[in-house]
């Protein structure tokens, strides 16, 4: 069994900011050599998140949308007491900071309409997402 490490560096342009990282992902599964077994993506940062879904412009804003009406941008948050960005930690809370994916034929098992996104909830900032590979 084999255990690859990999730190994938973005930079993102916007406050709010949706990125399908799948390619990079599949990159790193080829480069690894590793044909079978278990991805995970991790993103080491607070104010961000991963998630799987459809790639499908639309429902990239109503992602968005929804992200909004649940968090609001101004709400009366404690946390901007000390450092004003309560609802990107509060948006992150809410998609969580990694997947762990099945790895077969040497590339993401996603379904037919699943994408790996990255969603920035505080930038523009350079973030670092881990991606192990294990397996053989
Ligand atoms: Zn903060």
């Amino acid at each position: 069994m084999l255990i690859i490490t990999e730190v994938l560096e973005l930079e993102t342009t916007d406050k709010v900011e949706i990125i399908d990282i799948t390619g990079n992902i599949n990159t790193a599964i080829a480069e690894s050599g590793i044909r079978k077994g278990l991805v995970n993506i991790y993103s080491k940062h607070s104010t961000s998140g991963i998630f799987i879904n459809e790639n499908e412009s639309g429902l990239l804003e109503d992602f968005k949308d929804i992200i909004h009406l649940i968090v609001p941008t101004n709400g009366n948050y404690q946390h901007n007491r000390i450092d004003n960005n309560a609802d990107s930690h509060l948006r992150s809370f809410l998609i969580g900071c990694n997947e762990t994916i099945p790895l077969e034929d040497a590339k993401l098992s996603l379904g037919t309409w699943q994408s790996v996104f990255f969603l920035e909830f505080d930038g523009p900032r350079t973030r670092e997402i881990t991606i192990t590979i294990i397996g053989e």
